[in-house]
């Protein structure tokens, strides 16, 4: 089982971005901390995913 995080606007998966001093999405650029949700997966495939990070 894989997790990670992904913005619940525009289902990004990417890391946030810093912008000034605050992490937001990286794409749509909504507040990290109110846009996050935690995603789990069972597919194998995501094994290597977090290496991106
Ligand atoms: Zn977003």
């Amino acid at each position: 089982m894989a997790k990670y995080w992904e913005c619940k606007y525009c289902d990004n998966s990417f890391p946030p971005r810093n912008f000034d001093g605050d992490m937001v999405c990286s794409k749509c650029g909504a507040e990290w901390e109110d846009a996050k949700v935690l995603v789990e997966y069972d597919d194998d495939e995501f094994e290597d995913f977090e290496d991106e990070y």
